[in-house]
């Protein structure tokens, strides 16, 4: 079916649905351009043309039928979607039905005309890409500045959901951020739960792709098929707390035809360009490792408001409800399900202990004698517990946790989750679960990574001790480490060099030999002197020394591989890698990674899209995600030293356990990996 100039004009006229939704609905197989002449709350006209590449195709598909320009049309301002507060030019690009699964479309933000665009995804690209890290990937390698400074205004920042978002399917409500990581100059993805993602997904938009920097504060509403930029004078300088409730008011208030909306903001930390700033979500989600909050910063974005009531479709809806059913009624008595519902993530504080890898006094224990004070056991007994979960989660993870006693009585906190633990009780030998819960809040309001803040503190007590710098901290003093963490926000003082982040820091205090990174990003809670298998996740995941791209440590502890195993360890991370990369394409939560194992994931994937995959068809898919992460990595100048971890895991032993990974175990493990993955020596996929 054609369509023709005149249906286009009465879509335009009736303002009945977003022009995008309502001709895409008809199934039209004409691509063409809308271009929407309009000033301050007054569209003046439309004109509809070919234009670029597009009009090829579309003369491709209808051969001779080809539409003219028309002519300018007068238009009511009553569309709520065209309100729009000055002059500028929309241009929608309309295509084919997409592919199940998926919108079809992108949403282009330039911040430095205050504009956007839409633009269709080719299908192709979607099903090689699929979404999420996929697709948020391949725009990045396509779009994104080689050498770009990432808190310049050309750095791209990128919001996805995934193919999954708005299905039935259990953990499937999260949403990605993707750019060039200030903190570590490579790729940066982070992902969030919460109630983000549907919201997001409801705006009709697969992905979202910012350039540019505005000239003053703005805050972004993404909604079906628009963009409104607000002031956010009066908003910089607040905490994600009070941002995230002022901007949900405000939609409230002004936005009678939505209910609800999803917010990311950032804090002070963001604001100040903090390196490893977040973008907070939900009080206490965030998507947090890598700075996305900074690049935000950067952009004078201080929070984006998503909401819509857009649906896609999915390839077969039967199938995926029968699938979340049957995998609840399965679920009930999952050991593992119920031990994240009845402890949380804290429930590592005794594995990881135990496992004598709990990272203690700056890396330099495996054991710390007071786990029992922060323990899920402490945690539960000493505040009020409930269970949370993000949207289309039967898990809850989440400790809604209220301090019972004490200075902090009151406190209400989601959390604190296993990596704060350990990045505050752990290295900084903070030995109460309260205090623990009281600086992983001042982090969460200034917007900031708690597992780079907690391993700064400690840097920092170490320079402090070995007299490296003049400033009064040590292990175990709350009140100096809640000072240094505010310092940082602001930039004052020490703080304004912690701000530039480790790599940064350890150089100006010629404490190269002693900080623990790689890429510049911090490790998590899991040490790699005793489960050797993350000294590998450490060095191969592209965003630094990042514990989620394989999760490595669960078959690790668990007994499914010997932590002590080096020879053919390659080859099983990634396989367990590529399950998980498809997870980060559909953006999938992590701790259903035993219940989502290859043949499920595959009824995910079918039930969705409508694509028949086995698991080699999975993990080619998988491999190319990864290969394009590398390559974008490796145009950044990534060099293959970066790829290892500090040397500090190579030349000291853990005391309680003597475990240490030698250099010769971790060339190895990187050199099977980079043969796993078919690169070349250089660590360098095919071209
Ligand atoms: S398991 Fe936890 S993080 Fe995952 S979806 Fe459920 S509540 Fe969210």
């Amino acid at each position: 079916m054609v369509i023709t100039g005149s249906q286009v004009m009465e879509c335009l006229r009736s303002g009945k649905s977003e022009l995008g939704h309502h001709i895409i609905g008809k199934k039209v197989d004409l691509v063409l351009d809308i271009t929407l002449i309009h000033s301050r709350k007054k569209i003046k006209g439309a004109v509809c043309n070919f234009q670029g590449k597009d009009a090829q195709s579309a003369e491709k598909i209808v051969g001779e039928q080809t539409l003219g320009p028309l002519p300018p049309y007068p238009l009511e301002s009553s569309n709520p979607l065209f309100q729009l507060n000055w002059r500028r030019t929309i241009n929608i690009n309309l295509g084919v039905k997409p592919m199940y699964g998926f919108y079809g479309r992108i949403l282009k933000i330039d911040l430095n005309e205050e504009a956007f665009s839409i633009e269709p995804v080719d299908d192709q690209i979607l099903k090689t890409c699929l979404g999420g890290r996929g697709l948020a990937t391949r725009l990045l390698l396509d779009h994104n500045p080689p050498g770009v400074d990432p808190l310049s205004p050309e750095n791209l920042l990128i919001f996805a959901s995934g193919p999954v978002t708005g299905s039935p399917v259990w953990g499937s409500c999260r949403h990605g951020v993707f750019t060039k990581s200030p903190q570590t100059g490579y790729f940066s993805e982070s992902y969030s739960g919460g109630t983000v993602a549907e919201h997001m997904s409801g705006t009709g938009f697969d992905a979202m792709v910012i350039s540019g920097a505005a000239e003053r504060p703005v805050w972004l509403e993404i909604c079906e098929g628009t963009v409104h930029f607000h002031s956010a004078e009066d908003l910089w300088g607040r905490d994600t707390f009070k941002t995230e409730d002022n901007v949900k008011e405000w939609v409230k208030q002004n936005r009678p035809e939505t209910k609800k909306c999803g917010v990311v903001c950032i804090g002070p930390a963001g604001e100040n360009k903090v390196s490893f700033a977040v973008l907070e979500n939900d009080y206490w989600r965030s998507a947090g490792r890598t700075g996305v909050g900074a690049v935000a910063g950067s952009k004078n974005i201080k929070a984006i408001a998503f909401w819509g009531n857009r649906k896609k479709a999915f390839a077969d809806v039967d199938l995926l409800k029968d699938f979340a059913k049957s995998l609840a009624r399965g679920a009930r008595e999952d050991p593992g399900v119920k031990a994240y519902k009845s402890m949380g993530t804290p429930m590592l504080v005794d594995i990881m202990n135990k496992a004598g890898a709990f990272p203690t006094r700056y890396w330099k224990k495996g054991k710390y004698e007071h786990f029992e004070k922060i323990n899920a056991g402490a945690l539960h007994e000493r505040c009020e517990v409930q269970p949370h979960a993000c949207l289309k989660c039967f898990m809850a993870c989440g400790r809604l946790s209220t301090i019972k006693e004490g200075r902090h009585r009151g406190l209400k906190i989601e959390g604190p989750e296993y990596e704060t633990i350990y990045a505050f009780g752990g290295l900084c030998e903070i030995d109460s679960i309260e205090e623990i819960a009281y600086l992983n809040d001042i982090c969460d309001r200034l917007g900031m990574d708690t597992i780079s803040g907690g391993n700064l503190a400690a840097l920092t007590i170490e320079a402090s001790r070995q007299g490296k710098i003049d400033y009064q901290i040590d292990y175990g003093q709350v009140d100096s480490i809640a000072q240094l963490l505010e310092d940082i926000a602001y930039r004052r003082g020490i703080g304004d060099t912690l701000a530039r982040g480790i790599k940064f820091t350890a150089g100006e205090w010629k404490m190269e030999d002693q900080a623990i990174h790689v890429k510049g990003l911090e490790p998590a809670g899991y040490d790699p002197r005793v489960l050797k298998g993350m000294g590998l996740a450490y060095g191969s995941s592209a965003r630094g020394a990042c514990h989620l791209r394989a999760t490595f440590y669960k078959p690790e502890l668990s007994g499914i591989v010997d932590p002590e195993q080096i020879d053919g360890k390659a080859e099983i991370f990634t396989e367990w890698e590529d399950r998980l990369t498809i997870f980060d394409a559909f953006i999938l939560c992590r701790f259903y990674r035993d219940l989502y194992q290859w043949d499920k994931l595959s009824t995910i994937i079918k039930g969705t899209t409508g694509m028949e995959l086995d698991i080699g068809e999975m993990r080619s898919i998988a491999a190319s995600i990864v290969d394009n992460t590398r390559r974008f990595n490796l145009r950044e100048g990534l060099t293959l030293q970066e790829d290892g971890l500090p040397k500090r895991f190579f030349r000291e032993a853990l005391p309680e356990t003597r475990k240490i990974i030698t250099e010769d175990q971790m060339k190895q493990l990187m050199n099977d990996y980079y043969r796993a993955r078919g690169w070349n020596e250089k660590g360098e996929p095919p071209k």
